[in-house]
């Protein structure tokens, strides 16, 4: 029977620590806590909600909806000849996940550490970070599909993964409740090095082959310098996606700003650094009252306190505003606005 609070505080469950409550939430801890939450009449006819660890979300308002709290536990591990099939419950937590897994000898995740958040959510936005993303390392998921009221899965093909973006944050948007995620860890392990500050990171500590160990200590160390600790405040890491622009118009942007941070992509288009556009309009380290940028890193918007999910799509817009203005490229925000 899935734990049901009505008016519950969500502040603990939003990485940007916003105050605001849930008419009901459930804390769904198995596929029959879901299926019961589902059923239940208190939230019979109102909107649905899912919630992993919030680390990705900009809750804006009390939320007149259910709110699934997704604490689904699970760990199995299958081996095969060419990979390790790793299945995880939807509420494990990430990092844990990849620590774990490279603790029980399955590399294969190590770019990925200190990703916030659940494993049950990796597959909404394809998260990614240092080479790596989930889309290389995605077998499957189990999810309950809202539309035919059945479990379903999922195979890589099915789930349309792009960056930043699958088929969850489109048309199955709504309709997916993610309950297990397969992961799929190729053998003979392969490190992935191609970042160079990771290179470098490496490079500084030992000329031997590094170990998925060394490479996940690498990340963490990187990332720990990098990015702020929602603990101590509130963000959700990179705010606004890379814009991605065709050949001509980031030659144009390219003759205007020799400084220009852009990498090519595999169909020729570029990828545009959204960090280095911020900076150039001056907002690094801005605040605006109860938010504003990171003083270390544009991209990433943060929350002191005491302020509203309001506050801080306003201080987006303005920085979007300027990027377009200056750049003539529009960003877009990476988090899911409630
Ligand atoms: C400091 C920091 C650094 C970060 N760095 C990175 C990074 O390097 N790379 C990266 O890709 N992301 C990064 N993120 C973003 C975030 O960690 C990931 O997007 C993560 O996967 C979100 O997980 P979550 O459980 O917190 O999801 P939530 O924020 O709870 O939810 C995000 C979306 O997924 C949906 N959702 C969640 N769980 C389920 C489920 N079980 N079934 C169906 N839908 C679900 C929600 O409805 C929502 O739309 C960072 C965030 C922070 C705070």
């Amino acid at each position: 029977m899935a734990d049901f609070h009505e008016f519950y505080p969500l502040r603990r469950h939003n990485s940007f620590g916003f105050d605001v409550r849930a008419r009901f939430a459930a804390h769904v801890r198995s596929e029959s806590d879901l299926l019961c939450a589902l059923a239940d009449p208190r939230a019979h006819g109102l909107p649905l909600v899912v919630l992993g660890g919030g680390s990705n979300v900009v809750l804006t308002r009390d939320i007149d909806a259910l709110v699934l709290l997704m604490e689904i536990p699970g760990y199995a591990v299958v081996a095969g000849d060419d990979a390790y099939l790793v299945t995880a419950g939807a509420g494990e937590n990430w990092h844990a996940l990849v620590c774990r897994t490279i603790a029980d000898g399955l590399p294969g995740l190590e770019n990925l550490a200190l990703i916030p958040g659940t494993a049950g959510a990796a597959p909404i936005q394809n998260i990614g970070a240092y080479g790596v993303e989930l889309r290389e390392r995605f077998d499957s998921l189990r999810a309950f599909d809202r539309h035919s009221g059945e479990f379903v899965r999922l195979a890589l093909e099915q789930c349309q993964f792009a960056y930043r973006d699958s088929l969850f944050k489109r048309e199955g948007r709504d309709r997916y409740i993610i309950t297990a995620v397969t992961l799929r860890l190729p053998l003979p392990w392969q490190p992935v090095l191609g970042y160079a500050e990771l290179a470098r990171e490496l490079a500084q500590e030992s000329a031997a082959a590094p170990t998925a160990d060394r490479i996940r200590e690498a990340v963490i160390a990187i990332r720990t310098r990098k990015l702020p600790d929602p603990a101590q405040i509130g963000n959700a890491g990179s705010f606004f996606k890379n814009p991605v622009v065709a050949p001509g118009q980031r030659d144009a942007l390219l003759a205007r700003y020799p400084n220009l941070v852009s990498h090519v992509q595999p169909d020729g288009s570029y990828k545009l650094a959204a960090g280095w556009l911020i900076d150039q309009c001056g907002f690094k380290g801005v605040s605006d009252g109860p938010v504003g940028v990171y003083g270390k890193q544009a991209l990433v918007l943060v929350h002191h306190g005491g302020g509203t999910g309001q506050d801080l799509l306003a201080l987006a817009r303005r920085i979007a505003d300027a990027v377009q203005a200056r750049f003539g490229v529009r960003i877009e925000p990476e988090p899911v606005v409630l």
